[in-house]
């Protein structure tokens, strides 16, 4: 189903909002834009794509798990207001079905219980943004259209449906088109390039300075730290964010890393990304935000990588065989 509004009446739709919903949506801090809870619709910033992804909602860093006293384990439920995560590009709701597929504590699953996911269509996809190259789906609660002086909201959930029940019907649904694309990962199918000469350009340049995975909407990797309260009797376990691309990662009892390396740290990273999740869960794990490529401070183009050898299969001397050569030009 869709419902249509004025576009200059979508800032009256949001006050209602604000009495019954606590509203995150796209702020503007410092240079840095992320989503942040907002008391008027006049502080929502129409960006391109948050610098900091809207995972922060449901991992924030540093939030407790845990906590231990007096013998006894609790669990922190996550207990949030009903609460309406706004302004959401295609690649951001598709990086939230993404992470449902792999976070099931209690914490994560109550935010995601009490929080309806509004979408808006991406307007100003930037050079780095290849959203259509992976296998997007349609998943919101609502999503914002622009057409001429109105907005087409298409419903994707009862919950979605609740937000605009007063609104008018459209009569003749219209399909919704995908943003437009600069950039393109020309192919998915990237498991023979795994030993491909050409990774080592990016692995050389690369830092490990983790900011790819720290600003990925879809990594959610952490470690638990047990911080003790100074009553020396409450002891909390908190989740912080991790990253594959770092050495610690793979650390395990006795000083072994599984990927030591930093070429297999890159092509795990990449890897997972493209191919290992879709095997695993049915659906690329990367959205194609490009966030990885504007944040790397040495300016690593994985998907640029992957286009060259997608081009131009690397040369095999190992299995060139000029005896061969000279029989089949006999
Ligand atoms: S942001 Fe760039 S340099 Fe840093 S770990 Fe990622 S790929 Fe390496
Ligand atoms: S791997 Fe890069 S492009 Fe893909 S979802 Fe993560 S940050 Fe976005």
């Amino acid at each position: 189903m869709q419902k249509i509004i004025l576009k200059e009446n979508l800032n009256e739709l949001i006050k209602t909002w604000i009495k019954k919903y606590e509203i995150i949506a796209p702020v503007k801090e410092s240079k840095i834009s992320r989503f942040k809870k907002i008391n008027s619709p006049n502080e929502i910033y129409n960006c391109l794509l948050t610098d900091i992804p809207a995972k922060t909602h449901f991992i924030p860093e540093g939030e407790t798990l845990l906590e231990h006293k007096d013998k006894k384990t609790i669990e922190i439920e996550g207990k949030i207001k009903k609460t309406i995560l706004f302004g959401l590009r295609k690649c951001d709701l598709n990086a939230i079905q993404v992470v449902d597929k792999v976070m099931f504590d209690k914490n994560y699953i109550n935010k995601r219980k009490n929080t309806t996911l509004v979408g808006f269509f991406c307007e100003n996809p930037d050079k780095y943004c290849f959203c259509n190259s992976m296998e997007l789906q349609d998943f919101y609660d609502l999503y914002f259209y622009p057409q001429g002086k109105n907005y087409i909201i298409s419903i994707g959930s009862k919950k979605g449906e609740q937000l605009v029940k007063n609104l008018p019907e459209l009569k003749k649904e219209i399909k919704i088109p995908n943003p437009k694309n600069f950039k393109k990962l020309n192919t998915l199918d990237i498991e023979k390039y795994y030993k491909d000469e050409r990774w080592k350009g990016d692995v050389r340049k690369c830092l490990s300075c983790t900011a790819c995975t720290a600003y990925c909407p879809t990594c959610n990797c952490f470690d638990i730290k047990e911080l003790i309260n100074s009553d020396i009797k409450t002891i909390q376990s908190k989740r912080f964010h991790s990253s594959c691309m770092s050495k610690n990662f793979s650390l395990v009892a006795g000083g072994k890393s599984f990927r030591d390396s930093r070429t297999s740290r890159f092509k795990h990273f990449v890897f997972h990304k493209v191919l290992y999740f879709k095997k695993q869960k049915g659906r690329p794990m990367c959205i194609g935000c490009g966030r990885c490529l504007r944040v790397c401070p040495t300016k690593i183009d994985w998907v640029n990588t992957i286009n060259k050898m997608n081009r131009k299969p690397l040369f095999n001397f190992s299995r060139f065989s000029f005896k061969k050569l000279k029989e089949t030009n006999k």
